[in-house]
């Protein structure tokens, strides 16, 4: 791909997941680098980026969905497929003749065309696909217990042997919604990797950028000097560790404790929340109810005397059972 000259990159957003745009509306808030560096041609050596997304885009009806058809043709050569929300089971609407969730219409039959059709055509096309948001890595609140719909992470839809053309599996940016410096560098590697300029980002067993979600949030937390003296808090406001007020930081794969929110401010515990598991596959069954004590968080609490390595073995297994796993995943 680094071999043909390459004019524009394509950036083809799918909102049509089940999900609550929520992640489209934190990405606009990405600093390091923001939409506005990318679409404006910022960054060094890289072409004019267009991105192609039905909230933020300009034009409306048939005229969007042209791209969409025009990447099926593979007229738009090369770009990156990003879905935002989660995958609905097609085949239980399908019983009752209807569909969970749609965009553009079929010209001959004039059905919806259903996001799940959409991504089996496009993805195989795309340069490289990301999942953006908790809703589209592992199926997230749409997933929870009791869903009517069966929803699902785009990984489970297109299966985890996945490769897009670059080479690369489904790249998963979740959190809900996820902290957008971590999916805007993603983007820029990215296609910085389309272009032959560098290798993509490094990504974990689960197809998440290691830069991002490489360490817990207790790893990155400003309060962690109190919990190795085992003094937590006892009420909302206090500065001692949020432990005891049922923060999860320590089984929960996050960098934005370190990283901030926006411009390096905020981050869930430096500003006084508890996390809430909100990046992992888990989440939210398996840390609910939030704001409460569980058992996961006994060891550290009642045992802080332990030395570091029987805790660390303690959270790996927590992650490996509980946190880092889908209740879709047996
Ligand atoms: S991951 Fe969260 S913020 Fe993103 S679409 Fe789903 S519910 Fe909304």
């Amino acid at each position: 791909m680094g071999e043909k000259k390459i004019e524009k990159i394509y950036v083809l957003w799918m909102s049509t997941g089940l999900g609550c745009d929520g992640c489209s509306i934190s990405v606009t808030g990405a600093t390091n680098p923001s939409i506005e560096d990318v679409l404006a041609g910022r960054l060094p050596g890289v072409p004019p980026v267009v991105l192609v997304h039905p909230v933020l885009a300009v034009e409306a009806g048939e005229d969007l969905i042209e791209y969409y058809r025009k990447a099926e043709r593979g007229e738009l050569d090369p770009f990156v497929l990003v879905l935002e929300g989660s995958v609905p089971d097609e085949s239980i609407a399908e019983k009752q003749q209807g569909w969970w969730a749609a965009f553009g219409f079929d010209k001959q039959t004039y059905k919806p065309i259903t996001t799940v059709e959409w991504l089996k055509r496009l993805a195989p096309k795309a340069a490289a696909v990301i999942a953006i948001g908790t809703c589209a890595a592992w199926g997230g609140i749409p997933a929870a217990r009791n869903n009517p719909t069966n929803a699902m992470g785009l990984m489970d839809l297109l299966g985890k042997d996945f490769k897009s053309k670059l080479g690369l599996p489904i790249i998963n940016v979740p959190g809900c919604p996820p902290q957008g410096d971590n999916f805007m560098k993603t983007v820029a590697l990215l296609i910085l990797a389309v272009l032959g300029l560098s290798p993509p980002p490094e990504l974990d067993e689960l197809g998440r950028p290691v830069f991002a979600y490489g360490e817990t949030n207790r790893q990155g937390c400003p309060r962690a000097g109190f919990a190795e003296e085992g003094t937590y808090a006892q009420e909302f406001g206090a500065k001692e560790c949020l432990l005891s007020l049922g923060c999860w930081g320590p089984v929960v794969k996050c960098n934005v404790n370190r990283v901030g929110w926006i411009n390096g401010v905020g981050g869930v515990t430096n500003m006084g929340g508890p996390c809430i598991g909100c990046t992992m596959p888990g989440f939210p069954d398996a840390f609910s109810p939030f704001y409460t004590r569980q058992s996961e968080h006994m060891l550290s609490l009642r045992f802080g005397f332990l030395p570091g390595s029987i805790k660390k073995s303690a959270r790996l297994n927590t992650m490996k059972t509980k946190t880092d796993k889908s209740p879709r995943w047996k």
